[in-house]
């Protein structure tokens, strides 16, 4: 009898451990099912931190942009003819816009504004021009740029644009009547011009060569190379090409589009955007180690602070070039913009997260 009541005891305690046991591991796979919750806080947080600490004292301008300031929210589907465009004098007053041109490195040349920058890279066979700004100033900065620096803009022989926005397609249409360059610009890019022709009265050159990953265009002893980074606009085209430094060759990842000028308020299409942003960071950020290049420069002075650079050349004696910044600075540029773009897509991701709660 006592034997019996232990042998019994004894299995309904085995059999109690074995349910414990069960217990806990339905429980831990219940557990690995069910997806544990993300502190999305704590992610965001971390991606801007990482933009941050990438942006140093060099890049504050993007950070400020792209991590900051309230972004615009959405894709720009109007077909207006802009105000300065129907009315000169409702253009911005020269002060506001109006900087000196400035040689930058032996075979290239500032010859934008205080904002927006346009650039010519001058070869044995003649001059590649790299955005062309507003149609109000390009005139006065590029072509009384040019000639104050002692070129003729008879000789630009390519005129590359790296997106169509009004800042930076504005000289495109004049330069094509007036010298008749050839015009890059990327496909979808050329579409949106074609597509909204009020919004690009007076600044829409006629269709040209339509710029591709990986394309190459060469004028004398210089090459550039397009990248296709789409993101800012759908067919932005950033590129890579080497300058000579008082005879060194130097190598730059120039970024054609900086800000998040798409639908980034809601989640669809928002997130997908973001992404087709972040993978054209990466991909150019990839060409710029490629190349090894040590100069990130901008289409405005607010990434890259050239308005501020071209004033130090003036005093670097036998030191330092301003823009040359070292590889681990370019890549921390890209750094920044990806670290932003991030953070804003962690958001929307919030968002979907939020509502799918029960
Ligand atoms: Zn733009």
């Amino acid at each position: 009898m006592m034997l019996t009541t232990r042998l019994a005891s004894l299995k309904l305690l085995t059999f109690a451990v074995f349910a414990a046991i069960a217990a806990l591991a339905s429980a831990d796979a219940l557990a690995q099912q069910r997806p544990a919750k993300r502190n999305f806080d704590a992610e965001i947080q971390a991606a801007l931190e990482g933009a941050k600490s990438a942006a140093g004292f060099e890049f504050l301008g993007t950070l400020a942009r792209n991590c900051l300031l309230p972004q615009s929210g959405g894709e720009d589907s109007r077909n207006d003819v802009p105000e300065y465009v129907k009315d000169p004098a409702k253009a911005p007053p020269r002060e506001s816009w109006y900087a000196e041109p400035a040689k930058v490195f032996d075979n290239f040349y500032f010859v934008g504004g205080k904002i927006h920058s346009s650039w010519a890279l001058t070869t044995k066979d003649g001059i590649l021009l790299l955005d062309t700004i507003y149609p109000y100033n390009s005139e006065e900065l590029i072509l009384g740029g040019m000639k104050k620096l002692g070129l003729d803009p008879k000789d630009i022989k390519y005129v590359l644009i790296s997106h169509a926005h009004n800042d930076h397609i504005g000289g495109a249409e004049m330069l094509q009547n007036r010298f008749h360059p050839r015009i890059v610009m990327g496909g979808p890019d050329w579409d949106m011009v074609e597509k909204f022709p009020n919004r690009y009265k007076t600044m829409a050159p006629k269709r040209d060569i339509v710029a591709t990953d990986g394309m190459k265009i060469t004028l004398g002893e210089s090459t550039v190379t397009m990248w296709f980074t789409p993101g800012h606009t759908p067919g932005t085209i950033s590129y890579t090409f080497t300058v000579l430094d008082r005879g060194k060759p130097v190598n730059v990842a120039y970024s054609g589009g900086t800000a998040f000028n798409f639908v980034n308020n809601t989640p669809d299409p928002g997130i997908a955007n973001f992404q087709i942003y972040i993978d054209s960071q990466r991909h150019l950020a990839e060409k710029a180690k490629a190349t090894g290049a040590t100069v990130l420069l901008s289409n405005h002075s607010e990434f890259d602070n050239a308005y501020n650079k071209n004033r130090m050349l003036a005093g670097r004696g036998s030191g330092p070039h301003p823009y040359d910044i070292g590889a681990e600075w370019v890549q921390r540029y890209f750094k920044v913009t990806e670290g932003c773009a991030r953070a804003a897509q962690l958001k929307l991701e919030q968002k979907v997260a939020e509502t799918a709660m029960p």
